[in-house]
């Protein structure tokens, strides 16, 4: 789960995590009412959006005044930020920059274990650091135990090259920042920029939290962070299902028994769409595991459906302890409970035990909504026609 950066700014503030004050709004009237209440003569508005990049796209802006800050904020309001359109800003006090920095701890998965990235050239997107000057980024891979002591923030500040006069403040604030992400169970904490003032403060003026969903049985104060997105609502109810969901970016909804199985059908479609118009992609992740009861199957159906980006379904099943039969009377079954909910085309395809059986059961239901393909490949070219088509 990503959070806003507002909600990571309040994070870090519990933290003790030095931050400017910042206040939320969803109207040009309420970021003058924020803004009056901050006290401030320049204020900063930024887009609240979970994408980066904000500052070059106009989501971030200086403003004075109570005019301006109307005005600025009925610009960004409404702005569309590489696909996210901005319905809330932060209202915070303009910051006094005297150096941007970069900090970052993050679970690498390349490595298997927890990352430091810290450099002195902050501001700028890392991943274009990281490509051009990539000798200027520190890595430090990080003891899951000790995780970012006062001895290893000394050694990042030191690698890094700030300036002896900023170690003892940084690497405190690096300490505070691995407090927030072992506390908070995250595997992403980034603080872009980190900033010196005019008066040599150290500041957290960005932050973006990545939160491990994994560890949200021990957050019940997670509960505030869920109410926005309707991703993340088809991701609960799927969860409350007890289906492993996960929503995706595509048009092709995806249905498959096996983690391995649905990861490379994914793989599979994503090819099968390179060459139709529109390109489709895969809609999500759905892994039903073994039992593929009607029950279950209706489930999955319905969240997939529900995608309101959705245009096709493809239904993958190797038939292994489950025998492929079960799955095709689920199918069956499911919409029929479904009824009038099931709208999409169904391209389904089934091998492994009982095959034949399972297809037989298709052909005599003889759904309308139903297409059988033999391969996966072939199951996974229907699929994706039918998503370019239905667009
Ligand atoms: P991002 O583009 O989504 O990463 O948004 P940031 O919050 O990092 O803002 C982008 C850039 O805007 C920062 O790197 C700063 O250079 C600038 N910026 C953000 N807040 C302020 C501020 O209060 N005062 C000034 N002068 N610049 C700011
Ligand atoms: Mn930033």
């Amino acid at each position: 789960m990503d959070l806003l950066e507002y909600q990571a700014r309040d994070m870090f503030e519990r933290y003790n995590v030095p931050v400017l004050s910042g206040r939320t709004a969803t109207t040009p009237e309420e970021a003058v009412a924020a803004y009056e209440q901050l006290g401030v003569e320049l204020a900063v508005i930024k887009a609240q959006v979970r994408v980066g990049g904000r500052g070059k796209a106009g989501g971030v802006k200086l403003a004075r005044g109570a005019g301006s800050v109307a005005a600025t904020a009925r610009e960004i309001l409404g702005l569309d930020i590489k696909g996210h359109r901005v319905e809330l800003v932060m209202v915070s006090p303009g910051a006094d920059i005297a150096e941007e920095f970069y900090f970052s701890i993050l679970l690498d998965r390349a490595s298997g274990g927890y990352l430091a990235m810290c450099s002195i050239e902050g501001g700028v997107e890392i991943e274009t650091l990281a490509v051009e000057r990539p000798e200027a980024l520190v890595k430090v891979p990080l003891d899951p135990v000790e995780g970012v002591s006062p001895a290893v923030a000394k050694r990042i500040v030191t690698e890094a090259g700030f300036l002896p006069e900023d170690h003892a403040r940084v690497a405190e604030v690096m300490v505070r920042l691995w407090d927030v992400f072992s506390g908070a169970d995250a595997t992403l904490v980034e603080v872009n920029p980190l900033i010196k003032t005019g008066s040599g403060s150290i500041i957290a003026l960005d932050g973006k939290v990545t939160l491990d969903d994994n560890a949200t049985f021990r957050h019940p104060d997670r509960e505030q962070y869920k109410e926005s997105s309707g991703d993340v609502d088809l991701e609960r109810q799927a969860r409350e299902l007890g289906l492993g969901y996960v929503k995706l970016d595509g048009t092709v909804g995806i249905i498959g028994n096996g983690a391995g199985l649905v990861m490379s059908t994914l793989d599979v479609v994503a090819g099968a769409g390179e060459d139709l118009p529109g390109k489709p992609r895969p809609a999500n992740f759905l892994d039903i595991g073994g039992g593929a009861s009607a029950a279950v199957m209706a489930n999955g159906l319905r969240i997939i459906m529900s995608d309101p980006q959705v245009r096709s379904v493809f239904v993958n099943v190797f038939g292994g302890i489950t025998a492929c039969s079960d799955v095709a009377t689920g199918i069956v079954n499911a919409l029929e409970i479904l009824g009038d909910e099931a709208h999409l085309p169904i391209v389904v395809r089934l091998d492994g035990n009982s095959v034949e059986v399972g297809k037989a059961i298709l052909a005599e239901a003889n759904h309308p909504m139903i297409t059988v393909k033999n391969t996966m490949d072939e199951a996974a070219r229907t699929a994706a026609r039918l998503a370019s088509e239905g667009n």
